[in-house]
């Protein structure tokens, strides 16, 4: 079932003269217990889509069409005190610096408190400190903690911190972006193997954005390739990290150490995101793309449907070629 459905979604920063088409058509959905990779270059619009499904994009700046529909809810179509409701307890987000939003002032235990409470207006302060510690020791922090401030924290500690906070009320779906690429190797992969078995725990639904393609292959089941605010390809991690049929993804593959073992030459993609700002006719990759012909400069290539949930677009993929290629 699905618990998230994005369909066409687009996202536009208006930002003086120039309109920036962040997010272009995305269509995706997210199983209950799915866990799905965002990955993608720099700028592909990985970030502006977790906001756009958060709902947190400035509205000044950024318009949001399409639907994005969480639990059978249009999140484009509520109030924002609904969307209030939602946010942080159904959906929650961690973020590279999600600690910043703390104060530098007051320990953290009070603070998770503070938090709790906006929702748990009742809850006396045996219970809420009861919660705060049984998050704590899902994350692997020490009840010390409770009475630490921001700063006398580690890296690690604040990103374990800030993924307690995100999981405060239990929500359904959890984004994290970015989350953990700061830290270093070790700390990074304990955290992931604690989210793994949280999500066991909690039933827990995990969008994961991140421009490590390891870290999707080896902590999620799905995955999804952003470029140029496109979705270019998506499926089974064990389909589409192993037998890629995009070319972008193809090349983001190569651009990174052997997933199985041994280290290949890295590569990279020559070349850069098209400029957002500018329309753009064909396919949005064809400016780098090593195969790319004639009618990729003039027309968008449509998705093509492979079983298993697997989804390409790309003018070599689908059609007549389609049996062929699959
Ligand atoms: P990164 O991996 O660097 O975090 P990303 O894939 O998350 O990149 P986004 O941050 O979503 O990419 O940015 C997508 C595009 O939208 C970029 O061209 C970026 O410059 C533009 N953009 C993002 N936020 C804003 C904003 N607040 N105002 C204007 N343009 C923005
Ligand atoms: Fe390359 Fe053309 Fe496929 Fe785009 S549609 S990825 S340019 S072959
Ligand atoms: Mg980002």
């Amino acid at each position: 079932m699905a618990l998230l459905e994005a369909k066409n979604v687009n996202v536009v920063y208006k930002v003086k003269e120039k309109e920036i088409k962040a997010v272009r058509n995305v269509s995706l959905d997210v199983e209950v217990q799915d866990s799905i990779g965002i990955v993608g270059e720099s700028g592909s619009g990985k970030s502006t889509l977790a906001m756009a499904i958060l709902q947190l994009l400035p509205n000044k700046i950024a318009k949001t069409t399409g639907e994005i529909v969480f639990d059978g809810v249009d999140l484009l179509k509520i109030s924002e005190n609904e969307l209030r409701e939602i946010r942080w307890k159904d959906i929650a987000v961690v973020f590279q610096k999600s600690m910043n939003s703390l104060s530098p002032v007051h320990k953290i235990g009070y603070q998770m408190g503070d938090i709790y409470r906006v929702h748990e207006p009742n809850a006396t302060d045996k219970e809420v400190k009861e919660r705060v510690l049984e998050l704590f020791r899902l994350v692997n922090l020490a009840d010390r903690v409770y009475d630490l401030y921001p700063h006398e924290l580690s890296g690690g500690m604040m990103q374990r911190v800030s993924i307690a906070l995100s999981l405060i009320y239990y929500p359904r779906l959890l984004i994290m972006d970015e989350a953990t690429t700061a830290l270093d190797v070790v700390t990074q992969g304990q955290i992931l193997e604690e989210i793994m078995r949280l999500e066991e725990k909690l039933h827990l639904t995990r969008m994961m954005i991140t421009h490590d393609v390891s870290v999707v292959s080896s902590t999620c089941k799905k995955v999804a390739v952003m470029y140029a605010g496109c979705l270019l390809e998506s499926g089974y991690v064990s389909d589409v990290l192993t037998n890629p049929k995009h070319p972008y993804t193809q090349g983001l593959l190569s651009s990174f150490p052997s997933l199985t073992g041994e280290r290949n030459e890295l590569r990279g993609i020559p070349g850069s995101l098209p400029d957002l700002s500018v329309a753009h006719k064909g396919c949005v990759f064809a400016d780098r793309c090593k195969k790319a012909t004639d009618i990729c400069f003039v027309k968008e290539p449509r998705t093509v449907k492979f079983p298993n949930s697997w989804n390409v677009s790309c003018h070599l993929i689908g059609g007549e070629d389609c049996d062929q290629l699959d």
